[in-house]
C-alpha cells in the first residue's frame, strides 16, 4: 500500500481522517474501475487536510495495481454521453473565448472519445486523445480513434509545446501525483495555453446531503477538490486561474436515480418502472456536485 498526503502543503502534518477505509482489497477486481458504473461506496481511507481542506484517499493501492486495473477497464456509460456531450460542449465554449482561433486540442483520459467528436462538431479540426483503456479508444469513431493513443498521460508520444488547450474531464481526481500531472500538462501546452478541467466537488450538494454515502467517495479517487483548493493546485503548478465555476449537468432521470445512494436492487427495480412508463429518458438539469476551472499556462 501507498501512503498519499497532501498534494497542496506536501505534508500529512494537518491530516485528520475523514472516513476509515470500506474496502477488502482482496475483492477488487476491475469493474471496481470502470467509469459510470453503479457505486458501490466503496472507498480507501479519507484523509482531509485541515490547512487547504483537499480531501484524498491514503493509503491506496500500488500505482502498478491501479494501472492494470484502468488498462482492463470496460467502458460503460454509453447511455449518458449525449448528456455529457452537450454538458462538457457548452464548457468547451465557454474556453474558446479566451483561446487562439482553431486550437490544437488534447483530452486526457477521453474514453471512447465522445468529447472529441463534439469539439469537431463545434467546428475545431485539431482533436486528439489520450486514454489508458484499450476498450475505450476501440469504440471510438474512426476519424476520432486514428488521432487517439492509448497510453497514460504523460506519454512520450504526446510533444512538448504542442497543444493550445488541454480539456480533463472526470480524470483529475483519478490521479496519484497531481502535481507532476499538471507539470506535465504545462509542458504539452504552447505559451498562454489553456486547461479546461472538471470533476467532483467536495463542497458540492451530494456530500452535504450524503456525507459518506456521496457517490464521490470512491475507490477510483484519489484527491477531491472543491473550488478554493482546485485553484490552488493550478497555482502552484505555474498556471494563473481564468475562472472557476460549479458545473450544471443534465442527465436522464435514470442517471441520477443510478447516483442515488439506495440498494442496487432498489434502484434497478426503479429504473426499469420509469422505463416501463417511459420516463425513464426525461432530461433533468442539476447543478449537483462538479465544478470545473479554466486556467491559462
Ligand atoms: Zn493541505
Amino acid at each position: 500500500m501507498r501512503i498519499i498526503q497532501c498534494a497542496i502543503c506536501e505534508t500529512n502534518k494537518y491530516s485528520e481522517i475523514l472516513f476509515p477505509e470500506t474496502t477488502d482489497f482482496s475483492k477488487i477486481d476491475k469493474d471496481i474501475f470502470s467509469a459510470r458504473r453503479i457505486p458501490d461506496r466503496v472507498h480507501y481511507r479519507l484523509l482531509r487536510c485541515e490547512k487547504c481542506g483537499l480531501i484524498f484517499s491514503s493509503p491506496i493501492l500500488s500505482e502498478k495495481a491501479i494501472r492494470k486495473l484502468y488498462r482492463e477497464s470496460r467502458l460503460t456509460y454509453e447511455q449518458e454521453i449525449v448528456s455529457l456531450k452537450e454538458t462538457y460542449g457548452s464548457y468547451l465554449k465557454k474556453t474558446l473565448q479566451h483561446s487562439v482561433k482553431n486550437p490544437k486540442l488534447l483530452e486526457i483520459g477521453g474514453g471512447n472519445g465522445f468529447f472529441l467528436e463534439k469539439a469537431k462538431e463545434m467546428g475545431l479540426t485539431k482533436v486528439y486523445g489520450v486514454e489508458p483503456s484499450q476498450d475505450g479508444v476501440n469504440q471510438a469513431r474512426s476519424d476520432i480513434k486514428k488521432n487517439m493513443i492509448v497510453d497514460f498521460f504523460p506519454s512520450q508520444k504526446i510533444k512538448k509545446s504542442s497543444f493550445d488547450i488541454i480539456c480533463i474531464f472526470q480524470t483529475l481526481d483519478h490521479i496519484i501525483d497531481p502535481n507532476s500531472f499538471l507539470e506535465e500538462c504545462r509542458k504539452a501546452l504552447r505559451k498562454n495555453g489553456l486547461v479546461l478541467c472538471i470533476h467532483h466537488n467536495t463542497d458540492g450538494l451530494s456530500v452535504k446531503l450524503l456525507r459518506e454515502k456521496s457517490p464521490i467517495f470512491d475507490i477510483e479517487h484519489i484527491f477531491l477538490f472543491n473550488k478554493d483548493n482546485l485553484s490552488k493546485i493550478f497555482t502552484r503548478n505555474g498556471f494563473k486561474t481564468v475562472e472557476v465555476f460549479d458545473v450544471k449537468n443534465t442527465f436522464p432521470l435514470r442517471y441520477w436515480i443510478r447516483m442515488f445512494p439506495l440498494p442496487l436492487k432498489i434502484k434497478t427495480n426503479l429504473i426499469n418502472l420509469l422505463k416501463f412508463i417511459r420516463l425513464d429518458n426525461i432530461p433533468i438539469t442539476l447543478s449537483a456536485g462538479n465544478i470545473g476551472i479554466i486556467a491559462r499556462k
